[in-house]
């Protein structure tokens, strides 16, 4: 199994003089003392470049939150794949469920979306993840399993990760039990396994949903979590080192 794997979504935030000195403070932190895991932060569009221009060299590497499906052309606002990989990023999280529910992105534009950052050398890292209602209804493993279906595409085994998030615990301080956590993992694994056959055992399956530093240790010696997306604790150098100290060796 590939090293975990502990990614920052900065979502909307960040300008230049905080973000550089936060990716700073990571590219400090690293150089003294190596994480036993691979490293990612995923800062606004407008960070992309200046932080991988900050970053390059440090191991920390650099992602997108969101990508067009189509390389160029009249999409006024949109940022493409290669524009990202031009930039210097190396990965592009797809389908988080605040673009899926705040801008209507469903599992096909997400399929598009992914494919178009395989062929521009990107990893994708695809969220999947049930609303509370759906998890009350007892239908998470549904939701998420036709979420997988719909949202990657063929050929995502060969530098995709999946992010497993459920939308209740991003961002409210809530979070499964380490046993839910574990069920779901373990579909996924059978999900991938089954379409992608030896390739899709080795994907790696990242948890997220208010991981903090004194959660992870116990949410990444789980079985089938293969790292970890952090939101609100990647904004805050110590914790997202934290987090990252954590990760299974
Ligand atoms: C996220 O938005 O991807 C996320 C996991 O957020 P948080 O860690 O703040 O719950």
């Amino acid at each position: 199994m590939p090293r975990q794997l502990i990614a920052g979504n900065w979502k909307m935030n960040g300008l230049s003089v905080a973000g550089t000195r936060l990716a700073g403070a990571l590219r400090e932190a690293v150089a003294t003392a190596p994480p036993p895991c691979d490293l990612l932060v995923c800062p606004p569009f407008t960070l992309v470049g200046r932080l991988a221009h900050v970053l390059l060299g440090s191991g920390v590497a650099v992602g997108g939150q969101d990508c067009h499906a189509e390389a160029a052309g009249a999409h006024t606002g949109d940022v493409s794949a290669p524009m990202l990989r031009d930039a210097g990023a190396t990965a592009v999280i797809l389908g988080h469920s605040e673009r899926r529910a705040g801008h209507g992105e469903t599992d096909g534009q997400v399929r598009a979306k992914a494919a178009a950052a395989l062929a521009a050398g990107l990893a994708p890292i695809v969220c999947v993840g049930e609303t509370l209602a759906e998890r009350e209804a007892g239908r998470q493993e549904a939701v998420v399993a036709a979420q997988l279906a719909g949202s990657l595409p063929d050929g995502f085994a060969v530098a995709g990760a999946v992010a497993y998030e459920p939308v209740w615990a991003i961002g409210t301080g809530k979070t499964p039990t380490e046993t839910e956590i574990a069920a779901m993992h373990a579909m996924i694994r059978r999900t991938l396994a089954a379409r992608f056959g030896t390739a899709g055992e080795s994907v790696r399956i990242l948890y997220g949903g208010s991981v903090k530093p004194s959660n992870a240790k116990a949410i990444l010696a789980l079985p089938e979590v293969g790292g970890a997306l952090v939101g609100g604790a990647s904004l805050v150098a110590e914790d997202f080192l934290a987090i990252a100290a954590a990760a299974r060796a």
